[in-house]
């Protein structure tokens, strides 16, 4: 890791405009933020933790700020380095000042896009992450951030990944013909598989670029699926989850009468909503059903929300439940923690495995945060990913697949014509270089220049 000064600058949380953020990355971010915070020590207090206090200018001694502190020790951090991130109520004007004073303590104004690029090269993310990043930050409409989001997760990055290693086995096994160009028989096998390994990869680009284009059209959220028995809450927290949200981006029609499926944007992560209710809660045979079609509903799931009364004991029903969305990432309600306590936490403990548990009561909107918070970090640790992958494309990306399928045209002509393998070999090793690029594991400098200097100030 390189060492490198401490940056600030104004970053304003996606979907949050009315919350300043003032965000600082390098070694001397806790001891600056430190000598700003009133509230406790910043620099005894645990990594990834948020306090509450006061920003005081130092000099003046005059309040600034209420504000919360993000404190988040290197290297489990954006940049991977020390980060220090102050959320300020006090509009653009407080904003302004702390950022100010930043300065004042010795960070140095951070360059556009400066965050995502320390990231870039202290390694935390690949090229083609904070491209996305780039694409998040611009995206217009929802469904491109959720491409760019599906991005960031490195769906791209991974495919590409595995063909270069498949290109650079081939590679390895050239490398042995040129060494012992006497056996004529270890020729004609490498001959034979860089045509192989061209003629597949050259499928697998054509591809990616095919699905790209068909991503770019539509694109869908997490599959989420709530479950729960007949009245728990399941309809009540798809309301409060579609009516907070101000950016639902379609109603998708369900593909029975008795499921809802809504899309919804909870803090930046797309989620494909399924309400597995719709069933009225009169009839004993009603709950099998609603079992059965959970159950369905379950299979397809990336992310089940199971719901439970903690009014009342674990019954037949929530048992079933928690057994059938066993393999799934799942979160567990414990709903109407407005209403005494029934329910047997050790009973539940046995059956609910890892899952996070979080109290909420929908009536009085509680716990909803602690909801929101856990999705966003499931989906931002990578623990949470849409089933179906599809890649956004940008220019570039196109541009570099469209080269690597021409120099592996060239492979494969050059192998038609029988001309020596180092020849051959140079065409090959550009397709790699190539797709390489996409990565940013083989890449110039001045294109990463360029690259981060499009971003956004504060990313
Ligand atoms: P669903 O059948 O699982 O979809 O449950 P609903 O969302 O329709 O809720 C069933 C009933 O429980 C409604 O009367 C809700 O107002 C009520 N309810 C939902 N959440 C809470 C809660 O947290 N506390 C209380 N006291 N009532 C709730
Ligand atoms: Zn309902």
């Amino acid at each position: 890791m390189y060492e490198r000064d401490t940056i600030a600058a104004i970053s304003t949380a996606l979907g949050e405009g009315a919350i300043g953020i003032v965000r600082m990355s390098g070694g001397d971010a806790l001891v600056m933020a430190n000598q700003l915070f009133k509230g406790v020590n910043l620099l005894t207090q645990p990594s990834h933790t948020i306090h509450y206090g006061h920003i005081v200018d130092p000099e003046s001694k005059q309040i600034i700020d209420e504000v919360m502190v993000t404190l988040l020790r290197a290297p489990k951090t954006y940049t991977r380095e020390d980060v220090v991130e102050i959320n300020c109520h006090g509009g653009i004007m407080a904003v302004q000042a702390i950022l100010d004073l930043c300065l004042q303590m010795g960070a140095r104004l951070a360059e556009p896009g400066e965050f995502t690029k320390r990231a870039f090269l202290n390694g935390r993310i690949d090229l083609s992450q904070a491209e996305a990043v780039m694409d998040l930050i611009e995206a217009k409409t929802n469904k491109a951030m959720q491409a760019s989001m599906n991005q960031l997760q490195g769906s791209l990055s991974k495919k590409i990944r595995s063909l270069r290693q498949t290109m650079l086995n081939t590679l390895a096994q050239i490398e042995v013909t040129i060494d012992y160009p006497e056996y004529d028989d270890v020729e004609e096998m490498s001959l034979q598989q860089l045509k192989t390994t061209a003629q597949a990869i050259s499928q697998e680009v054509q591809h990616i670029l095919k699905q790209a284009q068909s991503g770019r059209l539509f694109r869908e959220g997490i599959n989420t699926v709530i479950v729960g028995r007949p009245n728990v809450g399941k309809s009540s927290l798809l309301n409060r989850l579609t009516g907070w949200d101000k950016a639902i981006v379609t109603d998708i029609e369900g593909t029975t009468r008795d499921t809802i499926e809504e899309m919804v944007n909870v803090r930046g992560v797309p989620l494909k909503l399924i309400d597995t209710a719709g069933i009225r809660q009169t009839e004993e045979v009603v709950e099998k059903i609603g079992v059965e079609r959970s159950r369905k509903a379950l299979e397809e799931a990336d992310l089940v929300i199971l719901i439970l009364n903690q009014a009342e004991d674990l019954q037949e029903v929530d048992l079933e439940l928690l057994k059938a969305s066993q393999g799934k990432k799942r979160i567990i309600l414990l709903n109407k923690q407005d209403l005494p306590s029934q329910l047997d936490r050790n009973a539940l403990a046995e059956s609910s495995g890892t899952a996070t548990i979080i109290e909420t009561s929908m009536l009085e909107e509680a716990g909803l945060d602690a909801l929101e918070d856990e999705i966003s970090n499931l989906f931002f640790k990578g623990q949470l990913q849409s089933t179906d992958i599809n890649y956004l494309l940008n220019s570039r990306h196109t541009q570099l697949l469209k080269q690597a399928l021409a120099a592996l045209d060239e492979v494969q002509s050059a192998v038609a014509m029988e001309l020596p393998v180092d020849l051959i070999q140079i065409d090959y090793t550009r397709a790699w270089d190539l797709l390489g690029e996409i990565t940013g594991d083989s890449v110039q400098d001045e294109l990463l220049n360029e690259l981060f200097s499009q971003f956004c100030l504060g990313k």
